[in-house]
């Protein structure tokens, strides 16, 4: 195989380097040698492109544009990027997502306010319900920032809960 680099990935077409196993923007594998990291007999059905393990259909599916393993198809996600930072309090934030930022990860702050849901409105009379819906704001990244995210607030101490609590 020998190529300019025109390589285009079949899903995503998105360009693709010669020789990788998977493609890195989608998680689709190009290679049936591409096991599951659990289960070495079963081939891989992507590659999660959060944590890059291969999988097989039933430890990972493709969530909108990009194969998640099981654990971070359970991130809760807004537009295509995954939460991994929340708060009512704006300033923490928004401080959070500038240090996201200065490592080099491309942070987004999301406040539920301006996207209420829909499943809230029949509730709303409920004096309870109105306090857990004060609006979260959300620091998202991309699904493929995800671990990076996690240590960056990991080793600052501010990671917090939502997605994996630490006691
Ligand atoms: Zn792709
Ligand atoms: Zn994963
Ligand atoms: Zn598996």
């Amino acid at each position: 195989m020998s190529s300019s680099g025109d390589l285009v990935c079949s899903r995503c077409e998105q360009p693709v380097q010669e020789g990788v196993a998977f493609c890195l923007h989608c998680g689709t594998p190009f290679s049936d040698a591409l096991r599951c990291m659990e289960h070495p007999h079963e081939p891989a059905a992507g590659v999660c492109v959060a944590c890059r393990r291969p999988c097989c259909r039933a430890c990972g599916k493709h969530a909108r544009d990009a194969f998640l393993c099981t654990r971070h198809a359970s991130y809760e996600s807004y537009e295509g990027m995954a939460r991994v930072f929340g708060s009512t309090d704006v300033l923490q934030a928004e401080h959070t997502s500038c240090v996201l930022e200065q490592a080099g990860l491309h942070p987004f702050v999301f406040s539920r306010a301006r996207y209420p849901r829909p499943d809230v409105g029949s509730f709303f009379s409920f004096p309870q319900v109105y306090e857990r819906t004060i609006p979260e704001q959300k620091v998202l990244v991309p699904f493929a920032e995800i671990q990076e995210a996690e240590r960056v607030l990991g080793e600052l101490g501010i990671l917090n809960g939502g997605n994996e609590r630490r006691a």
